[in-house]
């Protein structure tokens, strides 16, 4: 049995970027990393730009100016200034070549076509500047950004359509278990209804993985190695639900050694999720989940969520972690850390009832986990704990 730091450092090591590249639309890009340099085919802004809504000038030394046109976004004349004249103009509109300021219409007293300004203004005042943001063939946005929403209007900006980036992961999530049935069939008597498939879809989808498989097998060790076999050969992350442990019909472990997949871990030192498989076989990363619901959720946010961020070559390979006050106490039984179903807000955290593994009634009103080290076993009201924020 390996402890909690041991395995989060043998996953993030073991695990890699896919290294596939694909080419998408913006628009259908979001939460992707770029793999290659943007360069911007444009200047932006690509002409002088007006940032307000007022009047361009021909600076000269009086406050008087005479006006002689007018400029709206979108137009495409350019009218000649002269010294001492102005054009009216409004935000975004090209500002003529030969105007060299432009005064808010606020600070402006009109009166027909003569106009006065209350002062001088500084030269190219309200003007942004040809290529302010970024020049024709700058790089606009590096190898290993993150395709944000500002990202990508500002790629659309730029006139750009398509994004190099890598691929996402191919994905099967693997249940096993005979005692398992599908919602909308009877619950006979030995069965329950099956649940960590469509969690586990559901923390992919919120983390915007959406090529998922999800497949089902019995406690058959004939039926578990073809269907491991399969899943491995056809996709780059396998996630198994239960059949890790030790029991008679636990099978997950003997099918994954009887099919190469290199083991780099079974078990961890933690309280939920002790049977934890981690392994690799080529690129595929597979994981076996405990299949208690509430420990194959906090494996899924602790450990895969690293093998997802590394897949994508995102550098933010953990869940972000705080310190808080806890509102309540716990006491820990055994030497095991213990990560605790909790809810963060504002600076506390209030651990909550429910924290058996199999429980997933308080881990739905959950917003983070509290971790409990192996050396602290009481937290009491006031204490301050680390707080591990989920991604809901
Ligand atoms: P196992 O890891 O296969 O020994 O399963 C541990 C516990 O989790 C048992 O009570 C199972 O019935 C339950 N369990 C396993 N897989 C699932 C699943 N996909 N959905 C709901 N409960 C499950
Ligand atoms: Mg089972």
């Amino acid at each position: 049995m390996i402890s909690i730091e041991e395995a989060l450092s043998l996953v993030k090591s073991k695990s890699h970027p896919l290294l596939k590249d694909t080419t998408l639309a913006i628009e259908k890009s979001g939460g992707y990393i770029i793999n290659k340099d943007v360069f911007s085919p444009i200047n932006m802004p690509p002409f002088r730009q007006s940032a307000m809504d007022g009047y361009a000038l021909h600076l000269h030394n009086s406050l008087s100016y005479h006006l002689v046109d007018e400029v709206k976004a979108g137009d495409n004349h350019q009218p000649i200034l002269n010294k001492g004249e102005a054009v009216r103009i409004f935000t975004g509109a090209a500002v003529p070549d030969t105007a060299n300021g432009v005064v808010m219409q606020e600070k402006v007293i009109t009166n027909g076509a003569e106009l006065v300004i209350e002062k001088q203004l500084p030269e190219n005042y309200n003007i942004r500047a040809i290529g302010e943001q970024v020049k024709k063939g700058d790089l606009a946005l590096a190898k290993g950004t993150k395709l944000t929403p500002a990202a990508i209007g500002y790629l659309a900006s730029l006139g750009i359509t398509h994004v190099s980036v890598y691929k996402k992961p191919t994905i099967a999530i693997v249940t096993t278990g005979n005692e398992l049935i599908e919602a909308g069939q009877e619950l006979s008597y030995g069965k329950i209804y099956e649940s960590n498939s469509k969690m586990l879809q559901n923390a992919l989808y919120n983390l915007k993985f959406y090529d998922i498989t999800i497949h089902k097998v019995e406690d058959d060790y004939e039926k578990t190695l073809s269907k491991l076999k399969e899943v491995i050969s056809e996709n780059d992350l396998v996630i198994i639900s239960g059949g890790i442990s030790v029991g008679d019909y636990d099978f997950v472990g003997k099918a994954l050694q009887e099919l190469h997949v290199e083991e780099h871990f079974y078990k961890v030192k933690q309280k939920p999720g002790k049977p934890l498989f981690f392994g690799t076989k080529n690129h595929v990363v597979v994981f076996a989940l405990p299949g208690n619901p509430a420990a194959s959720l906090t494996c899924f946010y602790m450990y895969v969520y690293i093998t997802l961020q590394k897949m994508m070559d995102r550098d933010d390979l953990e869940l972000p972690r705080i310190q808080a006050k806890s509102t309540n106490g716990f006491t820990k039984f055994g030497d095991r850390p213990q990560f605790l179903k909790a809810i963060y807000n504002h600076g506390k955290v209030t651990i909550l009832e429910g924290q058996s593994s199999a429980m997933l009634q308080t881990y739905a009103l959950s917003n983070a986990l509290v971790f409990l080290p192996d050396n602290i076993s009481k937290i009491n009201i006031d204490d301050l704990v680390d707080v591990i924020l989920l991604p809901n």
